[in-house]
């Protein structure tokens, strides 16, 4: 059986989505911004530093203006003939100040802190600050530098150009114009000697340089201090060569553009961002989607292809085979299955009809398929081979839109299993052995027979039938033979009857025949005859010849019983009668048989309260040695001391000791009263008992024996047991033994009546009997039955031959005693020379040894 291999592991969309192209997407996302972070920052940045020098020139250019004007200005009043005559030597406060020729117009026109005019000693002859007169030195006003301004003045005036210059004034830089005052090409007297030099001075003030600056568009023109970044500085000399350092605050075009360009950017990023995420959140869940479909379509596949496989296997293996059929019942299709168990092709019944190849004792196909029922049905079919099968349908109808359109289902193979079902059926009903019906048969088949009967009578008759000597067969041939005995047996009954009477085996030797519609008494007597006659008939096995005969009972109903069980026990009955009147015959039964029947039941009640009450006794009769008739001991003989019927003899309750198992208790009990009885005889005097086959395949003998040889105190070997030729024809190798086993206790074994049973010789070679005791059967013929004398005659040579005394019972007369005395016999025993006598009676023999004695 091949399974479809797995797929292979699905790709996982959603998977690899969110494992690579999210983090892409983001990552993209992220460098582009931060490209553009960059790029921007770097463009504001280069802005920013463009702005930067622009400023720095700017600033420069802002502060150089004031020189040109200052230069120009200071140009206009010093190369002025009036000024020239008015104050290059002595000044002329009026003209200068008072009329406004030179004086505070500067200061409010111009706003030039200052107006001075040295003289070439260098005294300051005029000097007007932020319009006011103002008497001071020029060159404690002004800071160092101011030589070498003069001089640059003097030697621009050549060139009637004005020199400027940065100078310190009152702790601030201010920017000083100087010209000497020329007459400017007007018609005045030249003065001798060097002129004067006149001075504009313009105090850098913070508002000035703001003023400054913002002619040239710079912002907050301003002397530096430790705060001003180093690029928003710059430096200027003053006119003895110290730096100054100015500061502006730049234009920050970058700042601006990141300012304006970053929260843009950040809202285009959030919201790419979350684009981004949107559409890869739906991205997710359609891959997710596709996912979890692309699994459960891989998985339903799988499922399917094992569900297939899963058909596959089990059609194949089962050993059902499947079938399909239309709604008309036509065989559609049929598993591979369907060959290998019919035999038949499946297109040989393709197209045909379900019902022509099953057929079902108890439903029609048809009904049973339209009635939805659970339980299968039994159905019968011929197979290829011709021989009939059986098989258990299930089925299911099939159903397309609500519309059925067939059925299917399975046929299971139960051929075997209902012929094992028959089998076992014909067991439970028949006798293994000869193939007869068993006793529930008989039952079963009487009740039913019976049944109408007691409404209507009609005669039946019902045979007990007995075999008299069949144990022993099976006993001493083994039970081979007596199956095999059982067989012929059942043959000939069969012979003898018509078809429909029943015969059954209700026993291991007993028959049961049940013979419907034979009314006439003669035509049973005739039948029993013949079924007598030929079970009388020798039977053969193995070259042997084995003679049974039979007893029968007969019971006729309505007359002698209605009922099943009834019947039979009245048939019992009369065969009881059957075998007690001698066997090889048959009675009928009569309701005397009933009481005789009940007589045994009291017998057997009183038999058990006569153990219990001590009803028994035990008479001995004496034995004698043969030569002298020496007393040597006596023989152990059960008697019954019965409240009303006097002193019973054996024969009259042993045989049915025998059968109720009562024999064992009473057996030990002979036993131990005779051991005890036989200790306090004088002489060594030997006591015998008898022992029933029963006491020999039943019960602890063994044990019994040595246990009341040792309670009594009698030794082993004045003890002889007695046991007769049937008691070794059940499993005589056991009774051998245990036979053996008692000997070796060191008592001594008799064998009783001999010549009267099974006589075999291989039990006397192969078991060391002490004794044998001859039937007095054979003695009661002597002298005048020559057969008798020659067998008894015979019986004492064997047993001289094999080592054994010889016992002969039942010796009568003085006639018999001396043939018997003359034969070789070692002992005798009868009533010549006593009667069994109660244990008194024989210890007042041995008392008066040797005396003849009477039973009382
Ligand atoms: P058995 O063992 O052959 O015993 C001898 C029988 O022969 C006795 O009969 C005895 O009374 C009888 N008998 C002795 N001499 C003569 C004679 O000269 N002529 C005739 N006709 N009979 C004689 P009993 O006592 O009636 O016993 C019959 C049988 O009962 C015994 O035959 C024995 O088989 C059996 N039996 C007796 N006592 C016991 C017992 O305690 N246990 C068992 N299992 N069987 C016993
Ligand atoms: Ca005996
Ligand atoms: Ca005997």
């Amino acid at each position: 059986m091949q399974h479809p291999a797995p797929a292979p592991s699905a790709p996982r969309l959603g998977s690899t989505l969110s494992r690579r192209v999210l983090p892409g997407i983001v990552a993209l996302l992220l460098v582009i911004l931060l490209a553009a972070v960059f790029a921007i920052a770097h463009l504001a940045d280069e802005l920013d530093e463009r702005a930067l020098t622009r400023g720095r020139f700017l600033s420069g250019k802002a502060l150089e203006a004031p020189h040109d004007w200052m230069g120009r200005s200071i140009a206009d009043y010093a190369f002025w003939g009036d000024a020239y005559v008015n104050l290059n030597r002595q000044p002329n406060i009026d003209w200068a100040y008072e009329q406004q020729n030179a004086g505070p117009s500067l200061y409010e026109d111009f706003c030039y802190e200052g107006l001075l005019v040295i003289n070439p000693e260098g005294e300051t002859t005029y000097a007007v600050v932020r319009g006011e007169l103002a008497d001071l030195d020029a060159y404690r006003w002004i800071g160092p530098g101011l030589d070498s301004l003069i001089e640059d003045a003097r030697e621009a005036a050549e060139d009637e150009e004005t020199a400027t210059g940065m100078l310190m004034v009152e702790g601030r830089p201010a920017i000083v114009a100087a010209a000497p005052l020329t007459t400017g090409g007007a018609d005045v007297e030249e003065m001798s000697g060097l002129p004067s030099v006149m001075l504009f001075v313009d105090i850098l003030t913070p508002e000035r340089l703001i003023e400054f600056g913002s002619e040239y568009g710079v912002s907050q023109l301003r002397l530096a201090d430790d705060t001003d970044p180093v690029g928003a500085t710059f430096e200027l000399q003053l006119q003895d060569g110290t730096p100054v350092t100015f500061a502006f605050t730049p234009e920050r075009p970058g700042r601006h553009l990141l300012l304006l360009t970053l929260p843009i950017l950040a809202l285009v990023a959030f919201g790419l961002g979350l684009l981004a995420w949107l559409l890869l959140r739906q991205a997710l869940r359609t891959a997710r989607i596709m996912d979890a479909s692309y699994e459960y379509l891989a998985t339903s596949q799988q499922a399917l292809e094992a569900s297939e496989a899963r058909f596959r296997d089990v059609a194949e293996a089962a050993s059902d085979w499947i079938w399909e059929t239309d709604s008309q019942l036509r065989l559609t299709y049929l598993s591979s299955r369907f060959e290998q168990i019919t035999g038949h092709p499946p297109s040989a019944w393709l197209d045909r009809p379900l019902a022509d190849l099953l057929t079902s004792d108890n439903e029609a196909l048809q009904g049973w398929l339209s009635a939805p029922d659970d339980v299968p049905l039994r159905c019968r079919y011929r197979a290829e081979d011709g021989r009939e099968r059986h098989c258990r349908l299930a089925a299911r109808p099939i159903h397309r839109d609500d519309t059925l359109v067939g059925y299917r289902g399975t046929a299971t193979d139960v051929t075997e299993e209902t012929e094992a079902q028959a089998r076992i059926q014909h067991l439970s009903l028949h006798d293994a052995l000869t193939g007869l019906a068993n006793r529930n048969r008989m039952q079963e088949y009487l009740s039913a027979v019976l049944e109408p009967l007691a409404h209507a009578p009609s005669p039946l008759t019902l045979l007990y039938i007995d075999l008299d000597r069949f144990k022993p067969v099976n006993d001493t041939l083994g039970h081979a033979a007596g199956d095999e005995v059982l067989l012929q047996v059942a043959e000939r009954l069969r012979i003898c009857t018509r078809e429909h009477d029943l015969i059954a085996r209700v026993g291991g030797d007993e028959f049961v025949m049940v013979l419907v519609g034979l009314s006439q008494r003669e035509g049973v007597e005739r039948l029993c005859a013949r079924i007598v006659e030929a079970l009388d008939d020798p039977f053969y096995y193995d070259q042997q010849r084995v003679f049974i005969g039979a007893s029968i009972g007969v019971a006729v109903a309505p007359a002698n019983a209605t009922n099943a069980n009834e019947l039979l026990r009245c048939a019992d009955i009369a065969l009881y009668q059957a075998k007690a009147d001698g066997r090889g015959t048959w009675r009928f039964y009569a309701s005397e048989m009933d009481e005789r029947l009940h007589e045994r039941r009291r017998l057997e009640d009183e038999l058990r309260t006569a153990i219990q009450e001590g009803q028994f006794v035990v008479h001995y009769q004496p034995r004698y040695l043969s030569s002298g008739l020496a007393l040597r001991g006596a023989e152990a003989l059960l008697r019954w001391q019965h409240p009303t019927r006097g002193l019973l003899l054996p024969e009259t309750f042993i045989p049915l000791a025998e059968e109720t198992g009562l024999i064992v208790p009473l057996g030990h009990w002979v036993l131990r009263e005779a051991c005890r009885e036989a200790r306090h005889w004088p002489n060594h005097a030997v006591v015998s008992v008898n022992l029933s086959p029963i006491q020999l395949r039943r019960g602890k003998l063994l044990d019994e024996v040595r246990a009341t040889l040792i309670e009594s105190g009698l030794p082993a070997n004045r003890l002889e047991l007695e046991v007769t030729e049937s008691a070794l024809l059940h499993d005589g190798h056991a009774t051998l033994e245990l036979l053996r086993d008692l000997k070796s206790l060191g008592l001594r074994v008799a064998m009783d009546d001999f010549g009267t049973g099974y006589s075999s010789l291989s039990h006397l070679r192969s078991f060391p009997f002490d004794v044998i005791k001859i039937d007095r059967s054979f003695v009661a013929g002597i002298p005048r039955s020559e057969e008798d004398n020659s067998i008894v005659h015979a019986l004492i040579g064997l047993g001289r031959g094999l080592h054994m005394e010889v016992t002969a019972e039942g010796v009568e007369t003085a006639e018999q005693l001396d043939v018997l005395t003359q034969a070789g016999c070692t002992e005798v025993q009868g009533f010549h020379m006593s009667h069994p006598l109660d244990p008194q009676a024989l210890n007042a023999l041995f008392l008066g040894a040797g005396a003849f004695a009477d039973e009382r």
